[in-house]
């Protein structure tokens, strides 16, 4: 019985431990003030490799994304042998 308690317990604080680590979080991005901290970088997923990379440094060729040029050299070189 005594030891349900203790898992309980422990339990309990842990929850309370990450909801306090997630809001400290946030309040110290709100004290930095920098909007690009609070916005998440959006991910594109390579059609190549499938690898996640942010927007801004894709290498795009028409509507597909790739995360690296070497990543488009191989499609573009798997392309020519069709
Ligand atoms: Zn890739």
């Amino acid at each position: 019985m005594g030891v349900l308690r203790f898992v309980l317990i422990g339990l309990m604080f842990l929850i309370v431990f990450q909801w306090f680590k997630v809001k400290w979080r946030r309040f110290i991005r709100m004290l930095a003030g920098n909007p690009a901290l609070n916005v998440p970088q959006p991910l594109v997923a390579c059609v190549q490799c499938g690898t996640r990379v942010p927007a801004q440094t894709i290498v795009a060729d028409h509507d597909r994304a790739y995360c690296s040029q070497a990543c488009h050299d191989a499609a573009s070189r798997s392309r020519n042998h069709e």
